[in-house]
């Protein structure tokens, strides 16, 4: 069962997650991050590291947000994957927890 990213990570985006990943399973676009559901090994590693809680086992995702399994899966094919972190956008902290930021999502 692979994790997912969801929601909250739309513009906070603070990349803590793809450092510790060991198969390199994060992939960046514009204001958000996915996870490469073939690539993740389920090592739980990088669902502790996002300080926004954004990162779910598929089977835990919120209600209201199963949207976000298939974006990752289709996302992954299209991003590059990014293994070293970089500094959040600097309104990061504003971003934290509004809801409704799926349109938001800059493809
Ligand atoms: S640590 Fe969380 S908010 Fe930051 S990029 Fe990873 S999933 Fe997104
Ligand atoms: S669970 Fe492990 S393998 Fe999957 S994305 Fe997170 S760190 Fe990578």
């Amino acid at each position: 069962m692979p994790f997912v990213v969801t929601e909250n990570c739309i513009k906070c985006k603070h990349t803590d997650c793809v450092e510790v990943c060991p198969v390199d399973c994060f992939h960046e676009g514009p204001n958000f991050l996915v996870i490469d559901p073939d690539e993740c090994i389920d090592c739980t590693l990088c669902e502790p590291e996002c300080p926004v809680n954004a990162i779910f086992p598929e089977d835990d995702v919120p209600a209201g947000q199963e949207v976000f399994v298939g974006l990752n899966a289709e996302l992954a094919k299209e991003w590059p994957v990014l293994t070293v972190r970089k500094e959040p956008p600097a309104d990061a902290g504003d971003w934290d927890g509004k809801p409704d930021k799926l349109p938001l999502l800059e493809r």
